[in-house]
């Protein structure tokens, strides 16, 4: 009999999911399995969100005839890279050079991506039907978590988010608005479903073409497309640098201060305070928090990346460890790190306080 185990990782969903697709045309029996590793420290919110996505990828594989088995252990090595790393807006294969020679830094990747006139890689739609599990296999419903959450996980409402602010013409506005720090509408809030693979960046990019081609190219979507490239090109690095997370010592001082919001600035606290209270944070505040660690505190950047790692709802191994690392100076950043003033962020991005106050009245 042809049956067949898919590890599905973070890959949550089932529109342009290549593996899932192969899969279901070459088995006659397919078990679709997410390892919920249990010695993976997880915050609440993170926690909450992977729940909430694996029972609504559930419903959505037995909406075609299939399910998901939870298991409670770690994946097999074999299938660890798969099932750590999401999919990039652009396979390595559509790009007419090798990425190795370009990953020194950023720009000039950008430049060559944009010299070969690549946006992204074509999508592939969903299967329209799944092949049975293999004979005897039982799977648990999943049950999505009671926790009201701002971004609920699952492919379902990721769709709806990007729906909406498509159909509100948010891409237009991107470019001026993306360093806000309060609200819901200052930047695209796609992360937490790109990190767990509930919605394709190839599918995305497609949608913000076809939106081009009917509302007209700007700056707003130009950049929403330049930020989604950050995201391969940290991917595209992780890939071939290998930077391990560290361990958290969650009875270290310095993560007390990061746990209790106490760094010792307002407006720096402020930032620690939505991430504890959210599980995310603007980019703008996290380079912020990211700058006053490394720069101000002077602790190690694997200190802030390992708080970030652990309550990040969006947390994506390549993306946080190459910001922080580009923070720190050793990383992307041809210039030699981001030391950010932080009277002068805050003047620039805070000058009534309103955010520092909303998080403070929340502690
Ligand atoms: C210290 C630090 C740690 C970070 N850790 C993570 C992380 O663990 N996971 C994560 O997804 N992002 C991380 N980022 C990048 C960025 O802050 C978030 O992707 C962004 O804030 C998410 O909000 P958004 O979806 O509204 O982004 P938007 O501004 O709407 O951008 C659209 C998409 O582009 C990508 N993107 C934007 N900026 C970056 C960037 N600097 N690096 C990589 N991709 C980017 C994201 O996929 C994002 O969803 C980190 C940034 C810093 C400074």
């Amino acid at each position: 009999m042809n049956d067949a185990v898919l590890h599905l990782g973070r890959h949550l969903r089932l529109d342009d999911n290549p593996w899932l697709a192969s899969a279901a045309m070459t088995h006659e029996r397919l078990l679709p399995v997410f390892a919920l590793d249990p010695a993976l420290l997880r915050g609440a919110h993170q926690e909450a969100f992977l729940l909430a996505a694996l029972a609504d990828l559930q419903s959505a594989l037995r909406a075609l005839g299939s399910d998901l088995l939870l298991l409670h252990e770690p994946p097999p090595a074999e299938v660890r890279h798969r099932y750590d790393s999401p999919l990039r807006m652009i396979d390595d294969g559509s790009l007419p050079f090798d990425p190795l020679t370009a990953l020194r830094s950023y720009t000039p990747f950008r430049q060559r991506v944009e010299a070969a006139g690549v946006r992204f890689s074509q999508p592939i739609d969903a299967p329209r039907r799944l092949p049975p599990l293999p004979e005897g296999v039982v799977c648990e419903t999943i049950e999505a978590p009671d926790i009201k959450q701002i971004l609920a996980g699952g492919a379902s409402p990721a769709l709806r988010h990007w729906q909406q602010y498509l159909d509100r013409r948010l891409p237009d506005t991107y470019k001026q608005t993306r360093n806000g720090l309060l609200g819901q509408d200052y930047s695209s809030k796609l992360s937490p479903w790109l990190a767990w693979g509930c919605i394709s960046p190839r599918r995305i990019a497609s949608d913000l073409a076809r939106y081009e081609a009917e509302f007209g190219a700007n700056d707003g979507t130009y950049w929403l497309w330049f930020e989604l490239l950050w995201r391969d090109y940290f991917s595209l690095r992780a890939d071939h640098t290998r930077v391990d997370s560290v361990v958290p010592d969650t009875n270290d001082d310095r993560w007390q201060a990061l746990a209790t919001a106490r760094l010792g600035h307002p407006f720096v606290d402020a930032g620690v305070r939505e991430l504890n209270a959210t599980g995310f944070l603007g980019n703008r505040m996290r380079q912020i928090v990211a700058s006053y660690c490394i720069n101000e505190l002077q602790w190690p950047w694997a200190v802030g990346e390992a708080y970030f790692a652990r309550h990040l709802i969006d947390y994506d191994p390549a993306s946080n460890v190459g910001n922080w690392l580009y923070i720190a100076g050793s990383g992307a950043d041809p210039r030699g790190g981001r030391h950010f003033n932080i009277e002068k962020q805050q003047e620039m991005y805070d000058a009534d306080h309103a955010y520092t106050e909303f998080w403070s009245e929340r502690a």
